[in-house]
């Protein structure tokens, strides 16, 4: 069984409108640990953000009405990181208000305005000695802010299912059609990232969990409520391979507050097996 922290905040919009609630059967577990925003929950400090982002864009942000959101989303990220490092907890689920992928180092949009997994891994390195890192990215659009941060960096593996191919030593795409079957999905995911996981070796996997790409939704790839489950259980398999089981799920796109309800609750339990 292993220590799964939960990271949640209420600034996240409609469609998480049935959470915490949805969670209770699992709060009440002994080794599950629940942070909330404004109470164990701290946000991003400023320090951090411009390790990551220009000072103008953090400036853009803080015009926005996001900000606070976006420094709790990632505040979630960045603890959840910490605390593993701590041994404090052995992987977790964070629940965002704004996503990460669109994040770039200058620019933000569609619905992500800093990027939390980019933000941990700073804090990492600066204060952890952490060198090697992966982020896998299913949600149905390509990560181009995160893949902005990292294109250049040979000790952040990035795996991104969407809409284009590209094979460049730790920047990898794969093109996924529409209308595919969870099992070619699953497949695919099988065969282009569990073998580079093990190659590559990081010391922690950061799985962008976007579900937008559920049949219904509004990135639809024809995926069933259960491939995210499926999908979890693939990385945290790999995760227990090279990492000791070391991973972070963060919340990225994804729309409907039913394919929340149903996904969310049975991804959590599969990290916390
Ligand atoms: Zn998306
Ligand atoms: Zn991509």
């Amino acid at each position: 069984m292993k220590r799964t922290g939960i990271f949640f905040l209420y600034l996240i919009g409609e469609r998480l409108n049935d959470f915490p609630e949805e969670l209770a059967g699992i709060l009440d577990r002994t080794n599950i640990s629940f942070y909330e925003a404004f109470y164990e929950l701290t946000p991003t400090p400023e320090e951090l953000l411009l390790k990551v982002h220009s000072p103008q864009m953090v400036d853009r942000v803080k015009q926005t009405l996001y900000y606070e959101t976006a420094l709790y989303s990632t505040g979630g990220t960045v603890q959840a990181a910490e605390r593993i490092w701590r041994n404090e907890i052995g992987n977790a689920f964070v629940f965002t208000g704004t996503g990460d992928h669109h994040a770039g180092r200058d620019y933000f949009g569609g619905g992500c305005h800093f990027n939390g997994a980019a933000l941990a891994i700073a804090k990492l390195r600066g204060e952890f000695g952490a060198r090697r890192f992966a982020i896998l990215d299913t949600d149905s659009h390509h990560g181009d802010g995160t893949r902005d941060i990292f294109k250049d960096d040979e000790d952040v593996l990035h795996v991104c299912l969407c809409s284009q191919n590209l094979d460049d030593s730790t920047n990898v795409d794969i093109a996924i059609p529409y209308s595919i079957t969870d099992e070619q999905y699953l497949g695919i995911l099988e065969a282009e990232f569990t073998p580079r996981i093990a190659d590559f070796k990081p010391e922690i996997i950061f799985w962008e969990f976007g579900y937008d790409a559920t049949s219904g939704d509004y990135g639809s790839k024809g995926l069933s409520l259960d491939c995210h489950t499926e999908i979890a259980r693939i990385v945290s398999r790999a995760a227990d391979s090279v990492c000791q089981g070391r991973m972070i799920a963060i919340l990225c796109g994804g729309s409907r507050r039913d394919i929340a309800r149903y996904c969310i609750p049975r991804i959590i339990n599969c990290l916390a097996e």
